[in-house]
């Protein structure tokens, strides 16, 4: 980092010296970050920005420094001059970048007094979520979270230079505008102007960078901040950012190679190289191999399909799901279980939705397990073989419909696998189906959104229709995600009638956009990236709350503010909305 402006405060920055600069003269401010003290010499770690220095207090030399540092205590805020000079042999600390050199302090003055912190500051104990947010702007002096922090901003700082680079332009949308739907509540502000009428802050830009590309912009990026209004769910954030971008005259190919590079270079700078270009796996492919469209493959269990060796198989159970359109899958698993565990994952694969889980142990060439006396050897050995399942392993079996046997197979697999996770894994999933059935609503569901190209006979069945989509996965997440776009009104249209939403609505909800795709809307699609997300995987960050400076608990609530919080009954009267609690 560039030399601070000497002033009364500082010449350097404390993190920064080094042997070659010893001799000098040295002015440096920060925070008491540990003070010992050691027959008669007092050492003091300051820090700031760029890391911890010490200070050393000799009481013969100055002993009006040093009487006032013996009163210093953690996070108080000081300036301290002195001279620069090597540590003796035996006491430089190797793990410090400032380690061969001390500052042997003449004149010290304190800056700000600081009470005595809610947890300590200079180690990484553990920490009760609620008091670390609370307390966040303590919590972001750590170690760990302010080199978060700063690998945040180098990889938006990356993005931003790459994406420069490649010719595309920052241009900023609306944070106060109509709902966009990316399959989650709007949060909604009341105008107080024009009363009964709301803003939707978006879920993402997605309308918006579609009418840039038919505005001819071509190249479209924006690190947005997006709202979702979420049921409670474990490390996801109401609001968060992204990397949203969009190009025209692309197809699948351009977009792909396009982030392929970005990724290359984004990923680098968070200390992770990565083979270019990256592996695709098709949709399909990751639910039948790993029952999931975000997996983590480095989890070496996959998922086998048996529905061949059961087909004929006595077994109804097994014979009668094939028959009836369904599978037999199995995974096989870690070693000699007791009943219980085997009792606790059928529980679990009822949950997700399974009718049952079979279980076997491979034993003597044979299975353990209630269902081998209705299965034949011949089945049984077949089954062995093609899962590869060693003596003693264990194996799990759903007979269902393929979407549910997925599903289930897909979530135990990640919980039995372990933890044999090891380097990262970063890969595309293409070709998705644009729709899912949602059986509690009795309706298609996009996978996307609703604005991605589809691909089929669009008079015919939506359920058949495939998607021009993609996502990005890395280490199991779903870091990125976008598609080709529908470019025509008609297209657009059919899209919203698979969806339920008749040209009525359409036209009340969409307008613009079917408008705007009237007047030469050209061929465009794009992507987004969760930027808090990407952080804490290249961080190896615990939760994606320790990649944001100022997150919401998991609840969505801030421990810091109170947020959110009632308002004055004058606000809301003036807004005109009446509460019903
Ligand atoms: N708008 C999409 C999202 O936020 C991404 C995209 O299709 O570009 O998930």
């Amino acid at each position: 980092m560039k030399a601070p402006r000497a002033n009364r405060y500082r010449t350097h920055w404390a993190g920064q010296l080094r042997a070659g600069d010893v001799g000098e003269r040295v002015r440096v401010a920060g925070w008491v970050h540990r003070r010992r003290d050691h027959g008669g010499l007092i050492f003091i770690d300051v820090r700031d920005r760029t890391g911890l220095l010490q200070l050393v207090f000799r009481p013969e030399e100055a002993p009006e420094a040093h009487a006032a540092a013996g009163k210093l205590r953690a996070e108080d805020v000081i300036t301290a001059e002195g001279q620069l000079v090597p540590r003796e042999e035996g006491t430089v600390n190797p793990e410090l970048p400032t380690g061969e050199v001390e500052l042997v302090v003449s004149d010290l003055e304190q800056l700000a007094d600081s009470e005595t912190p809610p947890f300590q500051i200079d180690e990484d104990e553990p920490v009760g979520e609620e008091l670390r947010l609370r307390y966040r702007y303590l919590d972001l002096r750590k170690e760990r979270m302010r080199d978060n922090v700063i690998l945040r901003h180098e990889v938006v700082k990356a993005i931003r230079d790459h994406l420069s680079e490649e010719g595309f332009l920052e241009i900023e949308t609306p944070i106060m505008t109509r709902s966009t739907p990316e399959g989650a509540r709007d949060f909604l502000v009341p105008s107080r102007l024009i009363r009964g009428s709301w803003y939707a802050l978006p879920q993402s830009p997605q309308l918006f960078k579609q009418l840039l590309m038919v505005s001819g912009f071509e190249r479209y990026f924006q690190i947005p901040r997006c709202f979702r209004d979420e049921d409670f769910r474990a490390d996801r954030q109401p609001e968060f950012t992204q990397l949203d971008m969009e190009m025209a005259f692309v197809d699948e190919e351009d977009v792909i190679e396009t982030v392929d590079r970005l990724l290359g270079h984004v990923l680098a700078v968070g200390g992770v190289e990565i083979e270019l270009p990256l592996e695709r796996i098709t949709y399909d492919e990751a639910m039948l191999r790993y029952g999931s469209d975000r997996p983590d493959r480095r989890l070496g269990v996959e998922i086998v399909d048996l529905s061949d060796v059961f087909r004929t198989s006595e077994f109804k159970v097994f014979a009668g799901a094939i028959e009836s359109g369904g599978v037999v899958r199995a995974l096989k698993a870690g070693g000699d279980w007791p009943r219980s565990r085997f009792d606790a994952l059928t529980g679990k694969a009822q949950e997700l939705g399974a009718k049952g889980l079979a279980w076997a142990v491979a034993e003597n060439g044979s299975w353990r397990s209630p269902i081998a006396k209705f299965l034949s050897a011949d089945e049984i050995g077949g089954a062995t073989e093609r899962l590869g399942a060693g003596e003693g392993e264990a194996i799990l079996i759903v007979a269902d419909k393929p979407e549910v046997a997925a599903r289930v197979l897909g979530a135990l697999r990640a919980e039995v696998a372990g933890d044999g996770r090891s380097g990262h894994d970063v890969f595309w999933v293409v070709d998705f189906p644009m729709f899912e059935w949602n059986e509690d609503e009795a309706r298609w569901d996009p996978l996307h959104h609703p604005f991605t190209a589809p691909i089929g006979d669009l008079d015919g069945d939506p359920g058949a229709w495939r998607s021009r989509a993609y996502d990005v996965v890395f280490d199991g997440w779903e870091i990125g995600g976008g598609s080709i776009r529908i470019n025509t009104p008609e297209v657009q249209q059919k899209v919203f009638d698979a969806l339920g939403i008749g040209p009525d609505e359409a036209r009340e909800r969409f307008g613009f956009l079917l408008e705007a795709l009237t007047y030469g809307a050209p061929p465009h699609g794009g992507i987004a990236f969760g930027i808090d997300r990407l952080v804490a995987l290249l961080a190896a960050a615990p939760s994606i709350r320790d990649a944001i400076p100022f997150p919401k608990a998991a609840s969505g609530n801030d421990p810091l503010t109170g947020a959110p919080a009632p308002v004055d009954p004058r606000q809301l009267k003036e807004l005109g909305v009446k509460l019903d609690l």
